[in-house]
């Protein structure tokens, strides 16, 4: 039997203390916040997506390529369908929505509900539990860790389990400190970078605050018409300082890097394909339905309180029909179809990610242990590792699963 110490009480520190002291050792869970799971219960809008349905195989495939071939023998030791049946042992119920994203039942707070089986289950298998304890030091050299330390205290075990996370959202006690003591003990890491964040604009559009644009693509190019760099399917919401929404959390990583890069540019195409097919189709319409208004065309591809605004931009009368519309005003109305311009990103920020990007390296670490290459007594889970799946449940899952891997001892 081991003695067994797991800094940080989240996604992935719950289940590989709980893990560890199921199978005999001995167990201290140290936790920095005055209770357990915060950033649990901020996710999902405080509903919590759990994980994603599907096998194994099918949640691998949502996650690159690198991070899906160290994640697999974690996934399969547990996978979603087995959190779900923890869950509900612990008597949290779950449904699976049309997208595939699992929740708890829906009732006011579920997130909590989550959290507090967590809790109960660390409890139940003897776990000792100290909260209010953040960890301000790791003491070792290769091959092992000697202690770690406390506000005045200093701590040691046989192995050493580190769940804290990553560096987004910091008020929920995950300040990302811990990767930069790893770096200095020479363990490789990749540095934090934003992910799943809003994307501020140069210049946002505050009056179309909380208009969405649906169904369409987000694209990152190199410049105003330059060439195409990154691009996601999804809607996206206007916000008073630039854009959020599915397309672009999901692009923002990329954006973010382009931009460093000197060279990001978004924009939006509510019609799919290229701009000579939506000319086609205009033109087509402009003979079959000439008195239409051009404000009434575009209407059919963009929300309505946007419309004005554009043609206005444009140039374009708000009483133009297709008959009168000149080649460049038929331009005009392609282009915002096909690639709304939205314009250069500002920074953006690390905090407001629903994760971080970044950590430890994962080439550094067997991925059915979660060891820590060439250390003896070094376990690594959870977002700490340099894992950022997209959003649909996929980031706790990889927490659940690659605490559930450190756990087994
Ligand atoms: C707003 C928001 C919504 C989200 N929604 C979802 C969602 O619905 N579905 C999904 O799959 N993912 C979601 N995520 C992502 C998901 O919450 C994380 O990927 C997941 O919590 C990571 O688990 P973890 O255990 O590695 O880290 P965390 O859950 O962040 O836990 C790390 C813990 O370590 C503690 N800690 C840090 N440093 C120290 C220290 N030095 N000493 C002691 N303790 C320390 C922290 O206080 C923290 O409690 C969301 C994230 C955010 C920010």
């Amino acid at each position: 039997m081991a003695k067994v110490i797991v800094v940080g009480g989240g996604a992935a520190g719950l289940v590989a203390a709980w893990r560890a002291a199921s199978l005999g050792h001995s167990v201290l869970l140290l936790e920095a916040n005055g209770r357990l799971g915060v950033k649990l219960r901020i996710s999902g809008g405080g509903k919590c997506n759990i994980t994603h349905d599907g096998l194994p195989k099918d949640l691998l495939a949502a996650f690159p390529k690198d991070q899906a071939r160290f994640l697999r023998p974690a996934l399969f030791a547990l996978d979603s369908a087995a959190v779900v049946a923890l869950l509900r042992r612990e008597g949290v119920d779950t449904y699976v929505r049309d997208n595939g994203r699992i929740f708890p039942l829906d009732r006011p707070g579920s997130a909590v509900a989550v959290v507090a089986a967590f809790e109960s289950l660390v409890r139940r298998t003897g776990v000792e539990i100290r909260t209010g304890a953040r960890v301000t030091a790791l003491r070792g050299r290769t091959p092992r860790i000697e202690s770690l330390e406390l506000e005045g205290e200093r701590l040691t075990a046989d192995v050493y389990v580190l769940a804290t996370g990553g560096a987004s959202y910091p008020e929920t006690g995950t300040r990302g400190e811990v990767l930069g003591w790893l770096a200095e003990l020479g363990v490789p890491a990749r540095s934090w970078f934003p992910a799943l964040a809003p994307i501020p604009l140069q210049q946002p559009r505050p009056a179309w605050e909380g208009v969405s644009l649906r169904e369409g693509e987000l694209r990152l190019g190199a410049g105003p018409g330059g060439r195409r760099l990154d691009g996601f399917t999804g809607d996206l919401v206007f916000t008073k300082a630039g854009i959020s929404g599915p397309a672009a959390l999901e692009l923002s990583q990329a954006t973010e890097r382009a931009r460093r890069e000197g060279a990001a540019w978004l924009s939006y195409a509510t019609v799919p394909g290229p701009p000579e097919a939506a000319d086609v189709s205009l033109q087509s319409e402009q003979r079959s339905n000439p008195r239409l208004l051009a404000a009434t065309w575009l209407q059919r591809h963009l929300p309505e309180r946007l419309v004005g605004p554009l043609i206005q931009e444009a140039g374009l009368a708000s009483d133009l029909r297709l008959k009168e519309l000149p080649r460049a005003g038929r331009r005009v109305l392609v282009d915002l179809v096909t690639a709304l311009p939205l314009g250069a990103p500002q920074a953006v920020s690390l905090a407001r990610g629903e994760v971080a990007a970044g950590g430890v390296a994962l080439p550094a670490v067997d991925p059915h242990t979660m060891a820590l290459r060439g250390w003896d007594n070094l376990r690594i889970c959870g977002e700490l590792l340099d894992i950022d799946g997209p959003v649909g449940g996929y980031n706790l899952q990889a927490a659940f699963s690659t605490g559930y891997a450190a756990g087994s001892l």
